[in-house]
C-alpha cells in the first residue's frame, strides 16, 4: 500500500512542509476527500478533512473531540492509516435496489444531503441486504426491504440534523410496516413489523464491523438486538466500527 515518506507533521499546529503537505492532501484526494487541492496549503478545509479522516479511524460518530487534533505526525497513527491497505474511503453511499435486498432511500430525497460516509458502511450496508434478502425475503416476498435513511452530509461534520451522524460510520433505518412499505409509524404502532426489523438488524449483525443498534422495541430488546436511545421509537440507529488496521 501507498508508503508515504512524510519528513515533518502536516495539518493543524504542524510543520507544514510543501512537499509533505502535497503528499497528505493528494492521499485525501485519493481516498475520496476530494474536494481538497493536491497544493501546499493548510486552511481550514485541508485541517476538517484530517479531522474527519482521523474521526473515521478512531470510530468516533462526532468529529469534534481532541483525540481528533487535525494533525498528521510522522510515524503516528493516522499517518498509518493513511497508509493502510483498507484505509477508508470517503464516498456517497450506493443507491440499492430490490435485488440487492435494500435501497438507500437518502439518495432519491433530495429535500436535505446526508447521503456520503465511509465505503466500511457501504459494504456493511450492501452485506446485510444481500443477507436480509437470503435470509428473510426469499420466505416473505412481500416484506419490505431494508430502507436506508440519513449517513452524513458531503464533507461530514456537524449536521442540525442529529447529534452525531457526522463521520461516516452511522445510519438510520426506517420501520418496516406489515404493508411491504416503510416509516411514518413507532414500534407500538399495529402496522409495525417485528418480525422483518428483527430478520434486518440480524443481517446487520452478522457483519464484521456492525456495532451498536439503538431502537426502542422493548421486544427485540429483551432479545439482545438492540438498546434504547431517546428518540429511537421511529427508527433504528445502526453504527459500525473500524476494522483491524490492515497492512500489505
Ligand atoms: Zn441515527
Amino acid at each position: 500500500m501507498p508508503r508515504i515518506d512524510m519528513k515533518k507533521s502536516v495539518g493543524l499546529k504542524g510543520v507544514n512542509n510543501a512537499d509533505d503537505v502535497i503528499k497528505i492532501k493528494t492521499r485525501l484526494i485519493e481516498l475520496g476527500f476530494d474536494w481538497l487541492k493536491a497544493d501546499a496549503t493548510v486552511g481550514p478545509d485541508t485541517v476538517s478533512a484530517i479531522k474527519l479522516f482521523q474521526a473515521i479511524k478512531n470510530g468516533f460518530d462526532v468529529v469534534n473531540n481532541v483525540k481528533n487534533d487535525g494533525l498528521v505526525s510522522v510515524g503516528g497513527d493516522t499517518l498509518r492509516w493513511l497508509e493502510a491497505a483498507n484505509a477508508p474511503k470517503w464516498m456517497r453511499m450506493p443507491a440499492g435496489s430490490k435485488a440487492e435486498g435494500y435501497i438507500n432511500d437518502e439518495a432519491a430525497d433530495t429535500s436535505d444531503n446526508h447521503d456520503f460516509g465511509t465505503d466500511w458502511l457501504a459494504e456493511t450496508l450492501r452485506g446485510a441486504g444481500a443477507n436480509y434478502r437470503d435470509d428473510y425475503l426469499k420466505d416473505n416476498a412481500t416484506a419490505a426491504l431494508l430502507r436506508v435513511n440519513d449517513s452524513s452530509r458531503p464533507r461530514g461534520g456537524d449536521t442540525p440534523m442529529h447529534a452525531g451522524h457526522e463521520s461516516g460510520l452511522v445510519c438510520d433505518i426506517r420501520l418496516p410496516r406489515k404493508d411491504g412499505s416503510v416509516g411514518g409509524i413507532t414500534v407500538s404502532d399495529s402496522n409495525y413489523d417485528r418480525k422483518a426489523m428483527r430478520a434486518i438488524i440480524k443481517a446487520f449483525r452478522k457483519q464484521k464491523l456492525a456495532d451498536r443498534v439503538l431502537l426502542n422495541d422493548s421486544v427485540l430488546i429483551n432479545e439482545g438486538l438492540c438498546r434504547s436511545a431517546a428518540g429511537h421509537h421511529n427508527h433504528a440507529h445502526f453504527e459500525i466500527r473500524p476494522p483491524v488496521r490492515e497492512t500489505d
